[in-house]
């Protein structure tokens, strides 16, 4: 099973996030997103963890299904909030013997109502040392926030924390933002810091104008005036939403692609329509 960061080495890549179906509807949506979407040929495709390790078994069941089934690798994510070292340690060896080879290592967020997680970890690095020594040789990413993370007192020091997980990773995925000039901030602070590791942009087509408020309130997303103005115009109206997230990322990856990033992560949130409407608009959708 191909590891993501010698994928990156021969680049671009190209790659789909979805996240594990609470019902058996959901479930379906998925499988259709997943089948809909490998005519793509996607270079990895991930699959998020539950806070708290809400979404376990889902999870893995999830990545090992795609990476048997599917021609392209399916990255775990693993968060170490709430967890113990033998917890993860028994997913990773599962993982190993499932040909899962590529690891996304988060520190997840602690729960809504402010209480302690508790678990035996505090930050991310301390997952990715324990991936790291794991013998299947995992390929490591890590989350980066171009903004900064939002319970960092400032960006510099995130921009440390973000080299020193990188230094031990292979690559990392970033939270979702909508200005090229942010994510190219942060590959020349991460530069100047003497870090060179691919950073692949995270992209999200818009669907919904509540959820997006909803996730630009939690990560510290700046949202445009310009662009929550346009989305306002047309909420009610789920086709014209997704018209404009559609319009809005392709230009988004255009002008990340035209800055040298790596790769494209897309936010599929388990549905096909947007990302081939950004692969039409891009002249990518294969005949
Ligand atoms: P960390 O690297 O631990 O950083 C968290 C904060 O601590 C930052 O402010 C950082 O600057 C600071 N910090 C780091 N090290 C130190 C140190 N030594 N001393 C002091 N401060 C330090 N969440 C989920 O629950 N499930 C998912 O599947 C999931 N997938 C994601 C995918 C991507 C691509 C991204 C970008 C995020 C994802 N998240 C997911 C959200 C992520 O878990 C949260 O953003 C979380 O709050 C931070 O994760 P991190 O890995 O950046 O944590």
């Amino acid at each position: 099973m191909t590891r993501i960061h010698e994928l990156l080495a021969a680049g671009p890549t190209w790659s789909f996030e979805f996240f594990p179906p609470k019902t058996p509807e959901a479930e379906m949506a998925l499988d259709k997103a997943v089948r809909e979407l490998a005519p793509l040929e996607p270079s990895f495709v991930s699959v998020t963890y539950g806070a708290g390790g809400s979404t376990r078994e889902r999870t893995r069941d999830i990545v090992t299904r795609i990476c048997a089934e599917q021609a392209f690798p399916a990255m775990a994510h693993l968060t170490c909030a709430g967890q113990s070292h033998s917890g993860i340690a028994e997913l990773l060896d599962h993982y190993a013997a499932h040909g899962v080879r590529n690891i996304l290592a988060l520190g997840g967020d602690p729960p809504a109502d402010g209480s302690d997680p508790g678990g035996e970890f505090t930050y991310a690095l301390e997952l990715v040392e324990q991936v790291r020594a794991h013998p299947a040789g995992f390929s490591i990413g890590v989350a980066a926030h171009p903004e900064g993370h939002p319970r960092s007192p400032d960006r510099a020091s995130d921009r440390r924390h973000l080299a020193e997980k990188l230094a031990v990773a292979d690559f990392a995925l970033t939270q979702f933002f909508f200005t090229v000039a942010d994510y190219a901030a942060m590959i020349e602070d991460l530069a100047d810091l003497g870090c060179t590791k691919p950073v692949v942009p995270g992209v999200m087509p818009v669907i919904n104008v509540n959820g997006l408020r909803r996730m630009v309130t939690m990560n510290g997303t700046a949202l445009p005036a310009a662009l929550a103005d346009r989305l306002d115009a047309v909420a009610e109206d789920p086709d014209a939403v997704a018209a404009v997230g559609v319009e809005v990322a392709t230009a988004l990856v255009q002008g990340l692609l035209a800055a040298g990033a790596p790769g494209i992560h897309l936010y599929a949130m388990n549905r096909s329509s947007s990302v081939r409407a950004i692969y039409a608009n891009l002249g990518r959708l294969p005949d």
